[in-house]
């Protein structure tokens, strides 16, 4: 063999493996077709916070002036994406590092699977062998064939507009949506939604989305739900959009956020005896295995959870179950997401919604003005929503929407994993004035469940 270890994707996921599997002394490939970093770096995750940074600035000059400030603030977009493009850069080169300096080895090429043990480098025309493979290459945004779909763009190309569209309608209602929803409006482009449900970020608290709901139209982006796009049409500089209800719109430029889609095809995985989902994913056992016990996939690839700490933390636990003896198998049960938008979105744990069936329950509600907001005339409140078990106090979901919403779940996600109770939150000192103190302060329940049913 020529490697132990080949890793097709030199994304979060390949990286992280590539480079523990060469700490434990493995000889290993990444072979990756595009940059290093993957989605998360290069298109994904990182380039997108950059961009709700830059967003966010609108709310705080529109703060400002009740601070005493007076700000003529002008955004220019190409200064915005060009320090962007440095940024990421720069992380492209610490990503090959990691991989190089424990002594693994990046091959620029596309792979195609051609056994259990053997990948054929495109490019280079010649075929390589390794003990184990590893599938990391993710995935690619989904967009629906209609008529015209592709005048519109994705958030790959959003990342790298030449200039920003005076208007964007934006079709999708999951995370990537609400996210770009809240860059373009706060960027100053008329925003609107289109989305086939009946409110966006389906799967989260019901109070959360309703909150998200009021925060976009706060900052003036329309939503129209129950409706589909069912044709583009080129018109002058602008794409018209005709709507399943009948109406007509044009708009500067259409996104399409609507799901992404495994990197499997023509990837040879099927030839190498590789099972597929009915999606395209690649199905796994609790290590990270394929049906093939040579060949391991992780990340979104898998069609698990897809977020960057999971590709990563599989990645990691390929490494220790092939490389030093130490099988590891990625516990999915408590995993905290974030929708890094305005207002800002985190959730762990149960919904209000789930919790109610499981047994009796206890919910906590706070609302308030976060302290920033309160010398403004910006009226917007913040929610908290802690759940817990009625008999013994175990925290079972934690919901917040407003600033710091993703930090602050973060670091609940430490007691929470650890069984935590609400008497453990109470015994916490608050600190004062923050908002998290919220969260260690609650009293008596705002309301409980008994037999499912809300008292
Ligand atoms: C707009 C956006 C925002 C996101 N924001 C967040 C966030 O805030 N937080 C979060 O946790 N997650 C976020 N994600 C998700 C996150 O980016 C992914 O979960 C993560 O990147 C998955 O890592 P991966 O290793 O599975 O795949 P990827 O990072 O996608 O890497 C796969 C790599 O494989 C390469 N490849 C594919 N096929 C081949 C082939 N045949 N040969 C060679 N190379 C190949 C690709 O070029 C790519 O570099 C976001 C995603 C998007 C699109």
């Amino acid at each position: 063999m020529d490697f132990d270890l080949i890793v097709v994707g030199g994304g979060s996921g390949g990286v992280r493996a590539a480079r523990m599997a060469a700490t434990y002394g493995a000889k290993v490939a990444v072979i990756e077709a595009d940059r290093v970093g993957g989605t998360c770096v290069i298109r994904g995750c990182i380039p997108k916070k950059l961009f709700v940074y830059a967003a966010r600035f609108s709310k705080i000059f529109e703060i400002a002036g009740s601070y005493g400030w007076t700000v003529d603030a002008q955004f220019d977009w190409p200064t915005l994406v060009a320090n962007k493009d440095k940024e990421i850069a720069r992380l492209e080169a610490a990503y090959e590092a990691a991989v190089e300096k424990p002594g693994g080895t990046i091959i620029r090429d596309r792979a195609i699977v051609t056994g259990p043990n053997s990948v054929r480098l495109q490019k280079a025309g010649r075929e390589i062998t390794g003990r184990y493979l590893l599938i990391a290459t993710g995935g690619h945004p989904y967009v629906p064939s209609l008529p015209g779909c592709e005048l519109g763009i994705t958030s790959n190309e959003a990342f790298h507009l030449k200039q920003l569209p005076h208007s964007i309608l934006i079709d999708g209602g999951g995370y990537v949506a609400a996210e770009f929803a809240t860059i373009f409006a706060g960027l100053g482009v008329h925003t609107t939604v289109v989305y086939r449900g009946r409110g966006m970020l389906r799967g989260f608290d019901e109070d959360l989305r309703a909150g998200f709901d009021a925060g976009l139209e706060a900052r003036g982006v329309r939503r129209i739900y129950e409706t589909t796009i069912r044709k583009l049409e080129k018109s002058g500089d602008d794409i018209v959009a005709h709507f399943s209800d009948g109406v007509d719109a044009p708009f500067g430029a259409v996104m399409f956020a609507t799901g992404r889609r495994a990197n499997t095809g023509g990837l040879g995985l099927e030839a190498a005896g590789v099972a597929l989902n009915p999606d395209g994913s690649v199905p796994v056992d609790n290590y990270s295995r394929t049906n093939v016990p040579s060949i391991y996939a992780v990340g979104d690839v898998t069609g698990r959870l897809q977020l960057t700490p999971l590709a990563v933390r599989e990645g990691w636990y390929v490494a220790e179950t092939l490389f030093n003896n130490n099988p590891m198998s990625v516990d999915l049960s408590l995993v905290g997401t974030a929708v890094f938008a305005e207002p800002e979105v985190a959730t762990i744990g149960l919904s209000e919604a789930d919790a109610a069936t499981h047994g009796d329950i206890d919910v906590y509600v706070a609302r308030f003005r976060p302290m920033l907001n309160t010398l403004s005339p910006v009226p917007e409140r913040m929610l908290m929503k802690l759940i817990t078990e009625a008999n013994d106090g175990r925290v079972l979901g934690l919901h917040i929407l407003g600033p710091g919403a993703a930090e602050l779940v973060q670091i609940a996600a430490i007691p929470m994993g650890m069984g935590a109770r609400k008497a453990d939150f109470d015994r916490a000192m608050a600190m004062h004035p923050t908002a998290g103190e919220e969260l260690v302060t609650f009293k008596s329940p705002s309301y409980r469940y008994r037999g499912g049913v809300k008292v």
